[in-house]
């Protein structure tokens, strides 16, 4: 490895999708060779006793899963902040969860022990970082990147008042990347006028271990399932509907949501606060050029209807792990070679465009006047058992390995 520089891979962002990829890259890594840092200036804090679950919660796929189990993070989550469903309905506006026109996907049918699971994306980061914060060779930042310039063979990053040389950044910070801005590399982006609000309830009906979600005129509505019984809301509409939303009183907002959801669970409490997040696309034009590299919501942010972002950012995370430690078996490998990082890109920009295209499709079609049409679709699809079958795959991440 190179003595001059300070470290060999710099990973700017340790959300979700930049801590796994240390920890992948460190589990594969283990010698104290290749020194990695991560900054990242919001550490996970410490918990409050008694806390609630966090309001961010993620449906992980069973590739996502098998990626924490791998390196030993899935077990060490916390029971109550992780919940296996078992069953997928959609419906349409006017068709019923029960209907002809709903699709249903199911663990069993599909030969899986459960879909996916609902976890807390705060208990995500807690494990990584203390599995992290054990490991040698690396080197935590808590101080913010703010400027970058390059030498002939290192990028060099400052945070705080100190200059750091790395061989290979990782822009994993997440959708207003700061990398890929100081990169100069150019995001297809728009807005799609909706936000999504978010709120854990408790409701009537038991969940069933089901992530029920329905397309609405203005967005689709999720209900996930918890740990504790809870759901979790996932409610996207038109941006203008926000102040109204957050704003209606507790009462309200529940007769609201129960009818926005053919009261499939009943009726319903809100036990949180609620919250509102814009909804935007963008995707990155380059992945990866001289001496870096760029992932998760960092590359791409796609809309959250069936729950793909952090996926996405996995199976980012898995892939350039898998490439980087390849490459560096050679002991004098560079890890900011152009040849390992064109692979990444290679591998992971056309599986990652094509899941923006089919939930900016899928958004758009559910909006539109053939909302009807793409409704009874959605019947055809579950009788369709090969297509059914492929799509509940693709959802999964089967298709994709783990990366090596
Ligand atoms: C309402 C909603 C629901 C969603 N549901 C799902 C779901 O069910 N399933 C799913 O797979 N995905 C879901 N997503 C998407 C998912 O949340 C994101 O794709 C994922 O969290 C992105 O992770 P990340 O690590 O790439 O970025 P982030 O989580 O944004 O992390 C970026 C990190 O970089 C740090 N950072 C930023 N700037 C700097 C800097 N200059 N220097 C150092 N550090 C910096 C930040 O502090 C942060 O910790 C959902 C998104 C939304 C909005």
């Amino acid at each position: 490895m190179n003595r001059a520089a300070d470290c060999d891979i710099m990973i700017i962002g340790g959300g979700m999708v930049g801590l796994l990829l240390a920890r992948l890259i460190q589990q594969q890594q283990p010698a104290a060779e290749l020194r990695i840092a991560v900054v990242e200036p919001q550490p996970p804090a410490p918990r409050e006793p008694g806390a609630d679950l966090d309001l961010r919660v993620s449906a992980l796929a069973p590739s996502s899963l098998d990626l924490l189990q791998r390196i030993g993070a899935l077990d060490a989550l916390p029971a109550a902040t992780r919940h296996p469903y078992e069953t997928m309905r959609v419906w349409q506006d006017g068709g019923g969860p029960h209907g002809d026109h709903a699709l249903c996907f199911s663990a069993a049918e599909t030969g899986v022990a459960a879909l996916g699971a609902i976890v807390e994306n705060r208990a995500v980061r807690e494990v990584l970082w203390e599995q992290l914060a054990a490991a040698p060779a690396l080197q935590w930042i808590d101080q913010p990147a703010e400027q970058l310039r390059r030498t002939d063979d290192t990028c060099v990053v400052r945070c705080g008042d100190r200059d750091w040389h790395t061989r290979l950044l990782v822009g994993a910070d997440g959708a207003r990347s700061w990398v890929r801005q100081e990169l100069g590399v150019q995001s297809r982006a728009g807005g799609y006028r909706q936000n999504a609000l978010v709120a854990h309830l408790a409701t009537e009906v038991p969940h069933a271990d089901t992530a029920w979600q329905k397309f609405l005129p203005d967005g689709p509505v999720a209900l996930l399932p918890l740990a504790d019984g809870r759901s979790s809301l996932v409610w996207t509409h038109a941006e203008e509907r926000t102040a109204e939303l957050q704003n209606m009183s507790e009462q309200a907002f529940a007769a609201c949501l129960q009818q926005a959801t053919d009261a499939v669970l009943g009726a319903i409490t809100c036990t949180t606060e609620r919250r509102s997040f814009p909804l935007q696309r963008s995707h990155a034009e380059i992945y990866t050029g001289e001496r870096f590299a760029l992932l998760g919501d960092a590359a791409h942010r796609v809309h959250p209807l069936a729950g793909q972002g952090a996926n996405l950012g996995f199976r980012d995370a898995a892939v350039l792990a898998a490439e980087l430690g390849r490459h560096l078996q050679h002991r004098w490998a560079d890890p900011g070679d152009p040849r390992v990082l064109r692979r990444y890109e290679r591998r992971r920009k056309g599986d990652n465009a094509l899941t923006l295209g089919l939930m900016d499709g899928l958004n758009a079609l559910f909006r539109s006047p053939l909302a009807n049409v793409a409704g009874a679709g959605l019947g055809l699809v579950n009788r369709a058992g090969p297509l059914k079958r492929l799509l509940a795959e693709q959802a999964m991440g089967r298709d994709i390995d783990s990366g090596d």
